[in-house]
């Protein structure tokens, strides 16, 4: 895609002030895939030279905005924690080309916001946190569940970074149940639920992505039954947050989304809280 409004890309390690028509470019995936006839600058995060991935010694795990998916899947696959599992079942969530697995950055899915953003997801289930960073450095620190307000909205200001998401040390010991359904085979996420099952309390979380504008992480001190639990989701997610676009319609998208809550729930549950 030309974007031939765009005059100049700049690199974001030699700061200048912000003008309207600026955004951030991640690995460019979404912003040279349409038009973007408002834009006029582009300021290129992919030198900024930020560790992709680190482990802290507290157990948790900090992902730079930068780090790109391929990165994130290699890292999960080395990863030593019962919830290592997901990080690849969100990677393989993305309807992604060679090209698109190794260009698209962490960041750049949460900030694109799409309902299917696998990125999205996995950050929510695990109970990540945004640090975001304004033009006078100054940072504020956000969870990934909340992050994304809606289809393509999210709370960040204009000319605001996501530098980096941290998935906290207890998230990452969690037994974990993955779930997605697509209209087609290798299709885009039109439902997408993931369950955490934390060990040391018994608490059970039960993530919803892709059916909903946005992310809705329901919390559990303790598992619920079939019943609570569509309760809570009913509670939750009211007609209008059911998302809807040609990869399903709302209605679709609410049954699968139930359906599979319900056999997350089970499988964490059915063998008794371990
Ligand atoms: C064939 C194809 C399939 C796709 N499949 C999917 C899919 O299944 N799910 C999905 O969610 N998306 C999908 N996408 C869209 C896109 O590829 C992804 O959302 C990707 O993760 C975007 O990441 P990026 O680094 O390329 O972002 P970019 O294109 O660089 O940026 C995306 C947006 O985020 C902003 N941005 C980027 N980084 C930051 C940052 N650190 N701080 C603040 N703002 C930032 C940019 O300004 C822009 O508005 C697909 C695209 C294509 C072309």
């Amino acid at each position: 895609m030309d974007l031939n409004t765009v005059l100049d890309v700049r690199d974001a390690r030699r700061p200048e002030p912000w003008r309207p028509g600026d955004a951030w470019l991640g690995g460019g995936t979404y912003l040279f895939s349409e038009p973007q006839p408002h834009l006029r600058r582009l300021v290129d995060l992919s030198r900024m030279g930020w560790e992709p991935i680190r482990a802290r010694p507290d157990g948790s795990v900090e992902i730079a905005a930068t780090c790109t998916i391929a990165q994130l899947s290699r890292f999960g696959r080395t990863l030593d924690a019962t919830a290592a599992p997901l990080v690849e079942q969100c990677c393989r969530a993305f309807l992604a080309s060679f090209k698109i697995w190794n260009m698209a950055t962490v960041g750049g899915n949460l900030c694109n916001a799409l309902p299917a953003g696998p990125m999205i997801s996995l950050t929510a289930a695990l109970d990540g946190e945004c640090l975001l960073q304004a033009q006078d450095g100054s940072t504020r620190r956000v969870k990934a569940a909340a992050f994304v307000t809606g289809a393509g909205r999210k709370d960040l200001a204009v000319s605001e970074l996501l530098r980096s998401v941290t998935l906290p040390a207890r998230s990452l010991r969690c037994r974990t149940a993955f779930r997605q359904a697509s209209l087609y085979g290798l299709g885009r996420s039109a439902a997408l639920v993931i369950g955490t099952l934390d060990p040391l309390d018994a608490s059970l979380a039960v993530t919803i992505t892709a059916a909903t504008v946005r992310p809705f992480r329901l919390w559990f001190s303790l598992p619920p039954g079939r019943e609570a639990l569509r309760g809570a989701i009913a509670a939750a997610a009211g007609d209008r947050d059911w998302f809807d676009d040609i990869h399903g319609l709302p209605e679709w998208r609410r049954h699968m989304a139930f359906h599979l809550a319900e056999q997350v729930r089970h499988e964490l549950t059915r063998d008794g809280v371990r």
